[in-house]
């Protein structure tokens, strides 16, 4: 048995803390806030519920498979429900095109009745290649650790998997390859927004994530998402994994080869492994010292990436008694367009400054669990944000609250009759993320996936400094709760091959 320190209680650290407790290591996490699940977290304010970061679970197998080799199945523990329709999207000329949850045939007649027959069996195409895509790249680039170019060239069946993959190739411009409808487009470009990117510079493959959301559906928990990191959190005490809350990691102790503890305040700890779950930024330039050479290539590839959009969300609790008719009927998951989605992009990793016509995206769950009381509606809105960077970029603490205020009477434009029957508003900037999950300018993903290059740019999520591993969305395969989860179990069986 080893003993293992966890940096941080997000959905990495406590899946890999449940995973290595289960295999009988002594493991404690230690969280520098008062409350475990970092960014996955569902908020009360008043009698209404908001998941305050992930409101979309996708690929629940990931978490099927965790709490099945803990212990109890996750049946046992949450209530997991597929979302239908998964989503409706809108378009700033009122087109307005709905996706069934887990069919394609479904999604391809939906687009079909609304578009035309072409338009429906271009997404089809498109479907096939990205489950081609999936099927290539899944084991060596999502379920593996990502080791180098090199080790991936060695790989049998390399040149013809390089051909699907096309990994020179823009997600933009490989859509264009199968079609040129715009909102068919639009819905693409979306999807390199989940991993917090720019459409016109993610590899082609990130097409995958739209074929896992549509093949393997759009889930949700009931009582919130954020019901995840609780469920998370009971699993690891029953596994006897210890919880420092309050305790904020200072420094990861080495003898300039391995690790070999940590620091909190004036505290050292003894660790046989060290699991990092904080940003990868904070793990090697603020817990690290300065002079450690051997995670130099660890620290040029962070220093060389573009980091990951950040976010800008309302939380709105609406009261429908007090309209005088009935309340617009809002699906599970919206998306409102604007007419131009490159000014996003633009306005996001270049300009850095907030974008004036964004895309709204409303998570309106219908859930009992989400309210106290009849006729009320918890609204979750995200919309994407450039980082909290004063200085060398945009400053949140100035004028946020105008922000609020315009998408609000956005809203109200859509029709949506927000301000009517507004009961709570709260909203939290990136410079908030930053402060309350240690996310370095509120980033949501760590580093984005712009570039060809952009998988190998992700801190590895074995370190160089030994018996050092980085767990989480900033590290390999990525963020977001899938592959969060994925990293985690890479982890757990890294450290179960080092202990031997
Ligand atoms: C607004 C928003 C919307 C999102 N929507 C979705 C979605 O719909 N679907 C989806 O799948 N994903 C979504 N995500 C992404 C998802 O939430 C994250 O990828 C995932 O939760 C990150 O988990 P993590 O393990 O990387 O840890 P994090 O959540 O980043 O947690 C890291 C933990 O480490 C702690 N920590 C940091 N530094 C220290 C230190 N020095 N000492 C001790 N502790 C420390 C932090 O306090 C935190 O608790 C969203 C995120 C946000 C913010």
């Amino acid at each position: 048995m080893s003993k293992v320190i966890v940096i941080g209680a997000g959905i990495g650290g406590m899946s890999a803390a449940a995973r290595l407790a289960k295999a009988g290591h002594d493991v404690t996490i230690f969280e520098s806030s008062d409350r475990t699940g970092g960014k996955c977290r569902t908020k009360w304010i008043g009698n209404y519920a908001f998941d305050t970061g992930p409101s979309l679970l996708t690929l629940p197998a990931v978490y099927r498979d965790l709490f099945l080799k803990t212990g109890k199945r996750i049946e046992h523990v949450l209530e997991i429900q597929p979302v239908d329709p998964a989503f409706e999207y809108n378009f700033a000329d009122k087109t307005k095109l709905t996706f069934p949850n887990l069919s394609l045939k479904g999604i391809c007649d939906s687009i079909e009745s609304v578009l035309g027959k072409a338009a429906g069996d271009e997404w089809h195409n498109l479907m096939q290649r990205a489950e081609h895509m999936w099927d290539v790249s899944r084991t060596p680039f999502v379920e593996s650790e990502l080791k180098s170019i090199r080790s991936l060239i060695a790989k049998k069946g390399f040149l013809s998997d390089l051909r699907v993959i096309a990994p020179l190739l823009s997600l933009r411009k490989l859509t264009s390859q199968y079609t040129k409808n715009p909102y068919l487009s639009k819905i693409v470009d979306r999807y390199a927004t989940y991993s917090g990117s720019d459409p016109r510079k993610v590899p082609a493959v990130l097409l995958t994530i739209a074929f896992v959301e549509s093949s393997f559906g759009a889930w949700h928990i009931k009582g919130g998402i954020g019901q995840l990191a609780v469920a998370l959190e009971t699993r690891c005490r029953e596994l006897g994994v210890k919880f420092e809350l309050n305790s904020p990691v200072t420094s990861i102790n080495h003898d300039s080869k391995i690790a070999t503890g940590i620091t909190v305040g004036n505290q050292t700890h003894k660790a046989d492994f060290v699991v990092a779950n904080a940003d990868a930024e904070i793990v090697y330039n603020k817990l690290l010292s300065s002079d450690l050479n051997i995670v130099k290539s660890e620290r040029k590839k962070l220093a060389g990436s573009t980091k990951s959009l950040a976010g800008f969300s309302l939380l709105l609790g609406l009261n429908n008694n007090k309209l005088s008719g009935p309340a617009p009927k809002m699906p599970h998951h919206s998306i409102y367009f604007p007419e131009n989605y490159d000014a996003e992009f633009d306005n996001i990793f270049e300009k850095k400054i907030p974008v004036s016509e964004p895309t709204i995206y409303i998570c309106v769950p219908n859930d009992p669990k989400m309210v106290k009381g009849e006729n009320l509606e918890a609204w979750s809105i995200l919309i994407n944000a450039p980082r909290h960077e004063p200085g060398s970029g945009w400053d949140w603490n100035n004028n946020s609250s105008l922000y609020a205020a315009k998408i609000i009477a956005k809203l109200d434009e859509l029709g949506l009759q927000v301000s009517e029957r507004l009961e709570v508003m709260e909203y939290e900037t990136p410079a908030d993320l930053e402060n309350s999950v240690g996310a370095p300018g509120g980033s949501i993903y760590g580093t984005s996936s712009n570039g060809a290059r952009s998988a190998f740019m992700r801190a590895k999520n074995t370190s160089p400094l030994k018996n050092l591993f980085c767990v989480g969305g900033s590290a390999h395969p990525g963020g977001g709760l899938p592959l969060v989860g994925i990293s985690a179990e890479i982890v757990a069986e890294a450290i179960g091959k080092a202990s031997l």
